[in-house]
């Protein structure tokens, strides 16, 4: 599975209908400060999901994304993303040879989403990247400020970044979700017996 193409188009400073393609391998995003290069990131991060207007680095209203206009162009009023996958490998447990994953926004309405241009939920779109080490809390984006935290990390929160990493953090949230329901079932069953020792 690889990222094969992005297609951004009123997102941040990408008024225009932009599509950016890769190949396999490694790929460098050079060019002048203040040109967008964050901006391609936090579109990435804004179709898996990213909630959070803080770490888009924009302002309270989600659609503070959408392009607001520039000494020459007019704000636009839709911002739309895609994020096209190669699923040769079925990675996605979907049975497409293209995934492609679209979050559109317009000024004073909810976020929505598709999933091979079909509307979808956001769990939809969470599910689907859950098991493929995209999600967006995952580490296949790693910013500036992830390599110095790490860095400066003390060695036990060092060592979740690797149980992140090798994908042992996601069965240890799962065993403490487990761990909860069987907490609050056990409690339900004492609660249970009380009740059935007063009717006796
Ligand atoms: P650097 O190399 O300095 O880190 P960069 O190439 O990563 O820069 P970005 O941070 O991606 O640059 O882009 C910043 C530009 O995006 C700024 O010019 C900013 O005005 C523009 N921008 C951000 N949000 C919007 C928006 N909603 N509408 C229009 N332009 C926007």
């Amino acid at each position: 599975m690889f990222l094969k193409r992005i297609e951004l188009q009123g997102f941040k400073s990408f008024a225009d209908r932009t599509v950016l393609q890769f190949d396999q391998g490694v790929t460098g995003i050079v060019g002048p400060n203040g040109c967008g290069k964050s901006n391609i990131n936090d579109a990435i991060r804004w179709v898996l999901g990213e909630q959070s207007t803080k770490s888009l680095r924009s302002g309270t209203a989600m659609s503070d994304i959408i392009f607001s206009g520039s000494e020459v162009r007019k704000p636009v009023n839709l911002a739309s993303v895609s994020l096209v996958f190669d699923n040769t490998q079925r990675i996605f447990a979907t049975d497409f040879d293209e995934v492609e994953i679209t979050r559109v926004i317009r000024r004073n309405r909810d976020a929505q989403y598709l999933i091979n241009r079909t509307p979808c939920r956001l769990k939809d779109v969470t599910d689907l990247v859950m098991d493929t080490g995209l999600g967006r809390d995952s580490l296949s984006i790693i910013t500036q400020g992830n390599i110095s935290s790490f860095a400066d990390a003390k060695p036990e929160d060092r060592r979740s970044l690797f149980e992140e990493a090798a994908g042992v953090a996601k069965y240890k949230k799962r065993k403490k979700t487990s761990l909860a329901k069987l907490e609050a079932t056990q409690a339900n069953l004492e609660r249970l017996q009380d009740i059935l020792d007063e009717l006796e």
